[in-house]
């Protein structure tokens, strides 16, 4: 079997959208991939963050990825900054990438631009970071958002380039886009994330969900509960159409066309079918919180695994870069 690696900054609880726009997706991965999902923290420090935090951020990540259905005998749970090699092999990929490579980049931009007053060296090289993450397992599945794929195509240009200067070793990651799109916030607009306030935590209970969802945005055009809308432009019915029965979405879809039902009722349809979903894992997740050692263990066991197979290649990349010293012990 292929391997598939994918990783999640530890920036705190992770929400709907990390949710449906990505591990959902892994959980059917799993038995089609020998897959290695990763908690990169070293990722996580090229923005400003807290210290103190990062410990707890990277357990309760862990808690999240467990309870939402990845399962330790199929899935490898790493956290990358256990794995030193991963840092050593994004030196000497540096080492061979241009820096224009790394400056043309989107994110590095938007994030360039987001945080002017750091802009890090480890921003810059976040996309060698990432090949190093994916090519030190000789993964060749990569699930990604679009957003990412420019960083793919630059993994596939740093092992183009890596092959082509030391020896045939890695082969070029592809990325495996997700069927499902950029999922929205509660404000209808932006994509769901913490810093924008637009999103619901999976820890959240549907009274908490509820309070959000009441509030969120819908058609524009449905003043009045007997205006008609139009679901397709409404991020309730998205929502709907991820996370309702097929019987759910025509319902809803046809009530609104025909304002035969209104946007409250909608939306506690979907707190409904939302709450069908996450609750389970919700709990799950609230009894993993008080595991701490059986987290850690899970953590401690696929970061050993991953290691043996990062030594591994290490020691070809060493190798072919003529790092082999036989005259030292
Ligand atoms: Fe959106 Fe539902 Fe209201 Fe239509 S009825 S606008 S799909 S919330």
């Amino acid at each position: 079997m292929k391997r598939l690696f994918s990783g999640v900054k530890p920036t705190g609880d992770l929400h709907l959208g990390n949710y449906l726009g990505a591990i959902r997706q892994w959980i059917n991965l799993q038995d089609d991939y020998e897959p290695i999902f990763c908690i990169v923290d070293y990722h996580s420090i090229t923005s400003q963050y807290n210290p103190k935090k990062l410990p707890d951020f990277v357990f309760k990540c862990a808690c999240n990825y467990l309870a939402a259905g990845l399962d330790p005998e199929k899935s490898l749970i790493t956290v990358q900054s256990k794995i030193p090699e991963h840092t050593e092999l994004t030196w000497i990929l540096n080492c061979i990438t241009p820096v224009s490579w790394l400056e043309r980049v989107p994110t590095f931009k938007e994030k360039a631009a987001k945080q002017s007053g750091n802009v890090n060296m480890g921003l810059l090289d976040y996309p060698a970071l990432m090949t190093a993450d994916i090519i030190l397992y000789k993964a060749e599945a990569v699930p990604v958002g679009e957003d990412q794929l420019p960083h793919i195509e630059l993994a596939r240009e740093i092992v183009r380039k890596f092959n082509g200067v030391f020896g045939q070793l890695f082969p070029e990651p592809k990325g495996i886009i997700g069927k499902v799109g950029r999922i929205k916030g509660l404000d209808g607009a932006d994509k769901m994330g913490k810093s924008l306030n637009n999103c619901i935590f999976l820890y959240e209970t549907k009274d908490q969900i509820w309070t959000k969802l009441s509030k969120a945005v819908t058609d524009p055009a449905r003043i009045r509960k007997s205006d008609p809308g139009d679901p397709e432009v409404c991020n309730i019915y998205a929502l709907h159409k991820l996370l309702s029965d097929t019987e759910t979405q025509y319902e809803v879809a046809n009530g609104c066309r025909t304002a035969s039902i209104g946007c409250v009722d909608c939306k506690r349809r979907l707190n409904d079918s939302l709450d069908s979903e996450i609750a389970p894992i919700r709990e799950k997740y609230l009894e993993l919180l008080t595991k701490k050692e059986y987290v850690g263990s899970i953590l401690s066991e696929g970061s050993r695994k991953a290691a043996e197979i990062a030594a591994g290649t290490m020691d070809q990349v060493r190798d072919l870069i003529g790092f082999s010293y036989e005259f030292l012990e």
